[in-house]
C-alpha cells in the first residue's frame, strides 16, 4: 500500500552522516514504494557542510525538502520545527528520525507495516539494548526513566526513541503545544493516543559523534521532570511543614522545661526553636509559591 509519509530528520553538523543516510533511505524506499516519500531535513544552525548539501538536495529529487533554522536551538526545537513545516505538504503520516542512522530504515518499514496492519495513531521505536553505549549512561538513563515515570504518572518507556510513525491528528496535536523547553518523550505521552512499541537493537553511531555530552543529557532529564512534574515542589512544601512542626515541639518543650527548671542559658534555646521555625515556614511559604506558578505553567 502506498503511504503518503513524510519524514522529519534533524541534523546538527552531519555532513558525514547525511549522504549515507539518504542511501540508506532511497534504498528502503524503493523496497516499500515509497517513491513519493516527503523528506524534510532541519539544519539546525550546523557549522560545518550540512546546509550547503540540504541545498542540493531539492535538485537531485523533489521529494527532499529542507529547512535552516538561523542557529543552534537544539534537537527539540529542530523536531518541532521539521514537524511544522511537514504538516504543510500534507501528508498523512509524519516520521521522525536521526541522521545518524541509530534509527535504522528496515524499522521505519516495520513500523509502516504495523500502521497499516492495525489502527493505532502511533508507532514508536525503543531500544530493546543498550549496547555499545557507555554502561554508566545506560545506568543513569535507565534510572531516570524509572523516576521520571513515577514522578510525572506518565508513562515514558524505558530505551525510548523520538523514532516514532504518527498520523496526522497527533501530529497536530504534538505542534500545537505550545512550551519552549520541550521534552518529546513527555509530550508524546502526555497527548495519549494508542501507540504501538517496536523494539530493536541499538545501532552504534557511524559516522561523527554524539551531540550529547553527560551534562547536556542531566540538564535535558531536569527539563523533563520540571516540564512534567511538580513533585519536588510538594516535597518542599512538606519539609517546610515538618520543621515548623518539629521547631513547634521544641519550641513547647523549652518552655516547659523552663516554667519547670528555670532558664540556665536565657534566650539561646528559643532564639534557635524561633529561628527554625520561620525557616520552616519560608520553605513551606516558597513551596506553595512554586505550586501556584507551576499550577499557571500546566494551564
Ligand atoms: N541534533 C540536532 N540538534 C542538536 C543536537 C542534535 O538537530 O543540537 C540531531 C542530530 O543531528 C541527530 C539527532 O539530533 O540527527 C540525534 O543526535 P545524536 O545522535 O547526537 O544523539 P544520540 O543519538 O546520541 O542521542
Ligand atoms: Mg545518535
Amino acid at each position: 500500500m502506498a503511504h503518503s509519509l513524510c519524514i522529519v530528520v534533524p541534523c546538527y553538523n552531519e555532513e558525514e552522516s547525511l549522504p549515507p543516510y539518504c542511501e540508506a533511505m532511497e534504498k528502503i524506499a524503493a523496497e516499500n514504494d515509497g517513491a513519493s516519500w516527503n523528506f524534510v531535513f532541519v539544519d539546525d544552525g550546523s557549522a560545518d557542510g550540512t546546509l550547503e548539501f540540504l541545498q542540493q538536495l531539492p535538485e537531485r529529487n523533489p521529494h527532499y525538502h529542507y529547512v535552516s533554522l538561523s542557529r543552534n536551538f537544539g534537537k527539540e526545537a529542530a523536531m518541532l520545527a521539521g514537524l511544522e513545516y511537514a504538516l504543510e505538504l500534507g501528508d498523512d503520516l509524519f516520521a521522525l528520525m536521526d541522521v545518524d542512522l541509530q534509527d535504522p530504515p528496515e524499522v521505519l518499514a516495520q513500523m509502516l507495516q504495523r500502521m497499516d496492519a492495525s489502527t493505532c495513531d502511533v508507532v514508536a521505536g525503543y531500544r530493546a539494548t543498550r549496547e555499545g553505549e557507555p554502561p554508566i549512561r545506560s545506568w543513569f538513563a535507565h534510572r531516570f526513566s524509572r523516576l521520571m515515570n513515577k514522578m510525572s504518572g506518565l508513562e515514558v518507556r524505558d530505551g525510548a526513541r523520538d523514532f516514532r510513525v504518527m498520523r496526522r491528528y497527533v501530529v497536530e496535536t504534538i505542534v500545537a503545544m505550545p512550551e519552549r523547553t520541550r521534552f518529546s518523550k513527555g509530550i508524546f505521552s502526555w497527548v495519549g493516543f494508542d501507540t504501538e512499541w517496536i523494539g530493536y537493537e541499538n545501532v552504534e553511531r557511524e559516522h561523527g559523534e554524539t551531540h550529547w555530552s553527560f551534562w547536556q543529557l542531566t540538564r535535558y532529564a531536569i527539563d523533563g521532570i520540571v516540564d512534567f512534574s511538580s513533585l519536588p515542589l510538594e516535597a518542599i512544601s512538606l519539609a517546610g511543614l515538618f520543621v515548623c512542626f518539629l521547631a513547634l515541639l521544641f519550641l513547647i518543650f523549652i518552655v516547659v522545661r523552663a516554667l519547670i527548671f528555670g532558664d540556665p542559658v536565657a534566650g539561646w534555646p528559643s532564639l534557635v526553636c524561633i529561628i527554625t521555625l520561620l525557616a520552616g515556614m519560608q520553605l513551606f511559604g516558597m513551596g506553595v509559591l512554586g505550586l501556584y506558578l507551576s499550577k499557571v505553567y500546566t494551564e
